[in-house]
C-alpha cells in the first residue's frame, strides 16, 4: 500500500482507497469493486462524511435486531473484506452473528481468500465455502449454507445488491444493510437501512452492541418497534439537503 501521510486532510477517504485497492490485488475484491468504492465516496461527500443523527437511529435498531436473533448472520462480500475484516469480525463477536461469505463475482479461490482474511483478523468459523442451499436468484449471490444466511433470521448484509436484499425480505428476514445511496434499491428494500459508510457504520455497531448488550429484552424489542426505515431514510436524504445548504451558505460569503 501506498504510505498515506496521517495529516493529510483526506487521510480516511485515501487510506479506504488503498484497502481496496490491495484487496483487489491480493484477489480478494472484484475489480468491479473499485466502481462500488467510487460510488459509495460520492455519497459520503454529499452526507459530509459523517455518522448522521438518521444513521445512528438505524444503527441501534439494528444492533437490538442482531442481539435479538435466534441466528444472526453477517454476510461478507470482497470489499468488506478488504475495508474492515477487523470491524466486521469484532461485531459478530459482540452480537454472536455467524460470518458467511457470498459473493456477486464468485469463484472458489476468492472465497477461499477471504475466509482467510477473516480468520487472520480473528474469526473462528467462517461459512461460504460449501453451499447447500438456494436463493431465488439468478447469479452466484443465491449460493448460500443451510445454517447461515437461508435460516438466518437477521441478516446484515453490508453493501449489497438490491435483488439478493430483496429476496430475503420475501423469505421474510430482517435485513439489515449499510449503503451510503439512500436512494439504491437496497436501501429502499431492507428492513433496516444504514446510510453510513461501512467503516464507520461498524465502528459504531460494535460500540453499540457493547452497550445494548447490557439492556434488558424489553428495551432491546422497543428499539425495534420504535424503529421507522421510511422515516430513517426520508430523513438521510433530508440531512444530505441541509449539508448541501450549508455548504452553498459558505461559498456564498
Ligand atoms: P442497488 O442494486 O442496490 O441499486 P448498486 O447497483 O448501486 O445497488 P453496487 O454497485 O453493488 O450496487 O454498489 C453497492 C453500494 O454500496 C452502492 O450504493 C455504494 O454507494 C455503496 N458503497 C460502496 N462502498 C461503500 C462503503 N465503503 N460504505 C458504505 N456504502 C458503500
Amino acid at each position: 500500500m501506498t504510505e498515506i501521510p496521517k495529516d493529510h486532510p483526506r487521510y480516511e477517504s485515501l487510506i479506504a482507497r488503498e484497502k481496496v485497492t490491495a484487496g483487489v490485488k491480493m484477489g480478494i475484491t472484484s475489480i468491479q469493486g473499485l466502481i462500488s468504492q467510487g460510488r459509495g465516496e460520492s455519497f459520503d461527500y454529499l452526507i459530509g462524511e459523517r455518522s448522521t443523527k438518521s444513521a445512528l437511529y438505524a444503527e441501534r435498531a439494528a444492533v437490538a435486531a442482531l442481539l435479538l436473533a435466534k441466528n444472526p448472520v453477517i454476510s461478507v462480500n470482497g470489499n468488506v473484506a478488504a475495508l474492515a475484516p477487523e470491524k466486521v469480525v469484532a461485531l459478530a463477536d459482540v452480537t454472536g452473528a455467524k460470518l458467511e461469505v457470498n459473493l456477486f463475482h464468485r469463484t472458489e479461490t476468492r472465497v477461499h481468500l477471504i475466509i482467510e482474511q477473516l480468520r487472520a483478523n480473528g474469526a473462528s468459523e467462517v461459512l461460504g465455502k460449501n453451499p447447500d442451499a438456494s436463493l431465488e436468484l439468478s447469479h452466484a449471490r443465491r449460493l448460500v449454507e443451510s445454517r447461515g444466511i437461508y435460516s438466518a433470521d437477521v441478516v446484515l448484509v453490508p453493501l449489497e445488491d438490491g435483488d439478493r436484499c430483496e429476496k430475503l425480505v420475501e423469505m421474510g428476514k430482517t435485513v439489515i444493510t449499510i449503503d451510503l445511496n439512500p436512494l439504491s434499491r437496497t436501501s429502499r428494500m431492507a428492513t433496516i437501512s444504514i446510510v453510513d459508510n461501512l467503516t464507520r457504520a461498524l465502528e459504531n455497531m460494535i460500540k453499540l452492541g457493547v452497550e445494548l448488550k447490557k439492556e434488558r429484552k424489553e428495551e432491546l424489542v422497543k428499539l425495534i418497534t420504535t424503529y421507522d426505515n421510511k422515516r430513517a431514510l426520508s430523513e438521510a436524504i433530508s440531512e444530505i439537503q441541509e449539508y448541501l445548504k450549508t455548504m452553498t451558505v459558505e461559498l456564498e460569503y
